[in-house]
């Protein structure tokens, strides 16, 4: 519950959200929020800024959608580490004119966090010219799975179908609407893997990312940090109808989760009946080598041109 707040618009407003919430938020109103870490678990930690207009445009998505979204994006970083959720905190920067879409946005934001089985255990509004929404997660793992830890012989593993928000992003942009209603899905209502990364996490994953720049961007980051190579079959991709094997590896916020474990360690069936989504062998791990960190094949065993992944700092 919460605990009582002082007069004034601004804590209005908060009352507000706290209510609408309900019992998605607990312990609001202190100076700060207080979590107690299972005995044998660490601490897992992220934050996540979607700012108007880098991350999101008010034409091509709900004030809901735009809360949820910001919100998964953030509990998407616990999942790829292998955490369960322990809560989040929520930063909102709300100009003028988004004032009367704030209850939406909070709405948003909870439909998010109920999805996660978590909840909100506190946060902050300022006004200002952009909306913001910055979220930070907690979580707890026992064993934490970094990107840092792929082996020589792991199997690199996606789940779910690719290129979804790539397509929708493209047909938004030509002004269209997505020509499939899971594309639009895809990209308007992405979900946070969370169960999933812990069901790997538990079979031994080595190494773990979600796919927020694109898979092949995604996937450099891990071979980078692990200092292997990885070789993926262009053929193996998983993806959406009307997708290519290129925009699988080219979609951003798509939310999957890439993996990196020991041969034989997991039982696809398992995991596709336990989430009823698909997991994927698309490669495996290599020892590194000179001149690139990851090397995608074709059917003929060719090598396959890249796209270049999302850079905020590139242009
Ligand atoms: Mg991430």
């Amino acid at each position: 519950m919460e605990h009582a707040l002082g007069p004034g618009a601004e804590f209005d407003a908060v009352r507000r959200l706290v209510r609408g919430w309900g019992d998605l938020a607990a312990g609001i109103g202190d100076d700060a929020a207080v979590l107690d870490v299972p005995p044998g678990e660490r601490l897992v930690v992220s934050t996540d800024a979607s700012v108007e207009r880098v991350h999101f445009r008010r034409e091509w998505l709900t004030p809901a959608q735009i809360g949820a979204r910001a919100t998964t994006s953030a509990l998407s970083d616990l999942a790829a580490m292998g955490a369960a959720a322990l809560g989040i905190v929520v930063a909102l920067v709300v100009p003028a004119a988004w004032r009367p879409d704030l209850d939406a946005v909070a709405a948003g934001i909870g439909e998010a966090v109920a999805a996660a089985g978590t909840r909100i255990v506190g946060g902050d509004m300022s006004s200002g010219a952009e909306l913001s929404i910055t979220v930070t997660v907690f979580g707890t793992a026992a064993r934490p799975v970094t990107r840092a830890g792929a082996q020589v012989g792991d199997d690199v593993f996606v789940t779910g179908l690719l290129g979804g928000p790539l397509l929708a992003l493209r047909a938004l942009q030509r002004g269209e609407e997505p020509t499939h209603r899971a594309h639009r899905l895809a990209f308007a209502a992405p979900v946070a893997r969370l169960g999933e990364g812990r069901w790997l996490a538990a079979r031994g994953a080595t190494a773990m990312i979600d796919v927020s720049d694109g898979l092949a961007a995604d996937l450099r980051h891990v071979a980078a940090a692990s200092g292997v190579r990885l070789r993926v079959e262009l053929g193996a991709l998983p993806r959406v109808a009307g997708a290519s094997p290129l925009d699988a590896l080219a979609s951003g916020e798509e939310y999957a989760l890439a993996a990196c474990v020991p041969p034989g360690a997991v039982d696809v069936t398992a995991f596709e009946q336990a989430f009823s989504t698909s997991l994927t062998r698309i490669g495996t791990v290599e020892a590194a080598v000179p001149g690139g960190t990851l090397v995608v094949v074709d059917d003929a065993g060719g090598r396959v041109d890249l796209p270049p992944g999302h850079d905020h700092f590139s242009s």
